[in-house]
């Protein structure tokens, strides 16, 4: 694992981060990221407290968000760097998909107690404090005693052939990129891996997603090994893309077992001169580092 002073993909308590957005920020300092994106899943909810500890913390830090796009037999998860002044018309659709999401979680606690498994709304609320989304109904599933893990309220409640599985009104990939880009985002396709595609598989639907805008691969991760990274550099390269890098933190915790690090990569990671042209695409990033 290499140090790397530009980690654009972290989660806060806005989403399903241990961290405070502040709190976020004062560690990648402490690890001296200079460029930091919060990017936490279908909100910006923290992005205004993560910014104000930046100017405290000297770390320049974007704005962003993780976008989950409708995909199945994988996942499909979209970042954007939106310039500062987010316009409305991005934040409102934003709003309308989390109002979706907390209805959509309601109605699997409403199916959880026709099949008798009791559970309260607030049960879901009380351990969410940003997007709702499966992860929240799981740990709220494991504190009310009906499941002995959150896998194991996937497997038998909540999974995809879960009996109380309700799929969420998630965008389509190509519209989550088109809707980011037209508000000024550049946008990466982040972990290829989870897509679950081969790599021919993945060049074209990342083919596809260029043709609406994507504007980056994120090849370089804390979790990657240098060769997978190199394969998605190359189709990267085969549409014109940038390359991004990210760690994709979620919690100090779990960082002894976890090899998503804040401000950590695995391998060469990016290389100087992606990194440059990265920057120079990134809406209110520092044109380049002093290195
Ligand atoms: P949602 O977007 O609300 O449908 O939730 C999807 C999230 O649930 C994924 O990002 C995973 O973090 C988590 N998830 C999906 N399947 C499982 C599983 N079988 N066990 C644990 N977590 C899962
Ligand atoms: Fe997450
Ligand atoms: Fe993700
Ligand atoms: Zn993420």
């Amino acid at each position: 694992m290499i140090a790397a002073a530009v980690d654009l993909h972290v989660h806060s308590t806005a989403s399903d981060g241990a961290l405070a957005p502040s709190d976020v920020v004062a560690l990648a300092a402490d690890r001296e990221v200079r460029v930091l994106a919060l990017t936490d899943h279908d909100t910006l909810g923290g992005v205004d407290e993560a910014r104000t500890a930046g100017r405290d913390h000297d770390v320049h830090v974007l704005t962003g968000i993780e976008l989950s796009a409708r995909y199945h037999g994988g996942q499909c998860h979209l970042l954007a760097w939106l310039p500062a002044e987010v316009p409305a018309g991005f934040r409102a659709r934003i709003d309308e998909l989390g109002e979706l999401r907390r209805d959509r979680a309601r109605l699997m606690v409403e199916r959880l107690g026709t099949i008798g498994v009791d559970l309260s709304w607030e049960d879901v609320e009380r351990v969410a404090s940003g997007t709702v989304g499966r992860p929240h109904v799981a740990e709220a599933l494991v504190r009310a005693g009906h499941a002995d893990s959150r896998a194991d309220a996937f497997a038998r409640w909540i999974g995809e052939d879960g009996p109380a599985y309700v799929p969420s009104g998630k965008l389509d990939p190509e519209d989550a990129v088109r809707l980011a880009a037209e508000a000024g985002a550049l946008v990466s396709l982040a972990h290829p891996r989870t897509l679950r595609l081969d790599d021919e598989a993945l060049a074209g639907f990342v083919g596809r997603l260029a043709d609406a805008g994507l504007g980056a691969v994120e090849a370089h991760r804390g979790d990657q090994p240098p060769e997978r990274q190199a394969a998605y550099a190359r189709i990267a390269a085969r549409h014109g893309l940038l390359v991004s890098t990210g760690s994709d933190f979620h919690s100090p915790a779990r960082e002894g077992r976890d090899p998503r690090r804040l401000g950590f990569v695995d391998g060469p990671g990016i290389a100087p001169d992606a990194l440059d042209a990265l920057l120079s695409r990134l809406p209110g990033a520092p044109a380049a580092l002093a290195r």
